[in-house]
């Protein structure tokens, strides 16, 4: 039998998440050390349409299953349909989102499969001939490669980490519809709410300044206001630490779980580089991070690093910007 590389593709209120691009364009990287086909699983009550639009977009075999009690997602469904129906396509590595509905399924699929399971992977490479995969350990502190012995591989990946996939399509991919009946017996699904709304003043900014714990106190946000206004459409942003501190409005979150930004020029100060809070502005164009710590993670995604204090640098770095504007 054909092996393959299978994306779990991800949707929400009728709607592709734009991270099931990105799992697509990690599916293509894999493609490179392992030449098999890449096919696409998308489940849930009616999701004949997305199949088509992933289809249409990438050219790729998509496997629509429809389940009338996935009108909302449920975990304990996602696993007794993946887990009858994923054998059958022989798969070398499963890609899935690594997002709060990823982080559900993909271990107890993983058991189901007899799979190996490397959560929040951010890079792949080969060595050996084998396909490595890296993820974020400690908070972001460190890196750690993983190596798999034997197929199949399920892969969470997060998201902001591959570029979202460009196919140049000349044939349009097909469609396999299947219509199943799973009944749920453990857990019974009662809907999913969205936890906030993002802030366009943060995602339309051209520039970005990103306040992280490392301001210290809620009155030092002053400088970074400063340093903001020295831009025009500029906004203040910062990382969860700032929001759960209530320093900064919530809707003022850059990462995973908050708003995902994407400004021409990015500061980031005092903030330590989590990979959730990387996940939500790794796409800006330049990044410029200060920080005491020189081995921050934040220093990994900057263009620019800056090992200083923060309350010391940023005040002399905007009278010198004053002064050459003068
Ligand atoms: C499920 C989940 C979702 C999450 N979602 C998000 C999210 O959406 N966004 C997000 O940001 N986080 C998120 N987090 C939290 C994330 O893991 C980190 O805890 C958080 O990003 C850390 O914030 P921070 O960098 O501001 O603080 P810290 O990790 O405390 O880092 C402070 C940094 O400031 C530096 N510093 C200290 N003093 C100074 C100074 N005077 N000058 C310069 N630098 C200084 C320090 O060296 C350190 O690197 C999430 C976590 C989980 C588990």
């Amino acid at each position: 039998m054909t092996k393959r590389i299978v994306v779990i593709a991800e949707h929400f209120n009728g709607r592709l998440v734009p991270v099931t691009f990105e799992l697509l364009a990690c599916a293509l990287e894999i493609q490179r050390f392992r030449q098999v086909p890449i096919s696409v699983v998308i489940l849930g009550d009616r999701v004949e349409d997305l199949a088509h639009e992933i289809a249409g977009a990438s050219g790729l075999e998509v496997i629509a299953i429809q389940d009338p009690d996935l009108i909302t997602y449920n975990g304990e469904i996602y696993k007794n349909i993946l887990g009858e129906v994923l054998p059958e396509l022989s798969p070398v590595c499963i890609c899935i989102a690594h997002t709060g509905q990823g982080w559900d399924f993909a271990p107890g699929l993983a058991v189901r499969l007899g799979a190996a399971c490397i959560t929040g992977v951010e890079r792949l490479f080969e060595e050996d001939g084998r396909i490595c995969f890296t993820r974020a350990i400690f908070g972001g502190k460190l890196v750690a490669d993983f190596r798999v012995a034997s197929d199949p591989t399920i892969i969470t990946v997060q998201p902001g980490s591959f570029k979202k996939a460009s196919f140049e399509a000349r044939t349009l991919g097909s469609v396999i519809l299947r219509t199943v009946s799973y009944q749920s017996r453990q857990s019974r699904s009662l809907g999913i709410k969205r936890a906030k709304e993002e802030s366009s003043a943060v995602t339309e900014a051209d520039v970005v300044v990103s306040a992280g714990k490392g301001i210290g106190r809620k009155e030092n946000l002053e400088i970074i206001e400063r340093l903001a206004a020295l831009f025009p459409k500029s906004a203040v942003a910062g990382s969860r630490s700032v929001c759960d501190s209530k320093w900064l409005d919530r809707n003022r979150q850059v990462g995973l779980t908050g708003a995902s930004v994407n400004p021409r020029l990015y500061i980031a100060a005092g903030i330590s580089g989590a990979s959730q809070h990387i996940a939500g502005m790794r796409s800006s164009g330049f990044i410029v991070a200060i920080n005491t710590d020189p081995n921050a993670a934040i220093f990994n995604v900057s263009d620019v690093c800056v090992v200083e204090d923060l309350t010391a640098f940023i005040p002399v770095f905007i009278e010198a910007c004053e002064k050459s504007n003068a």
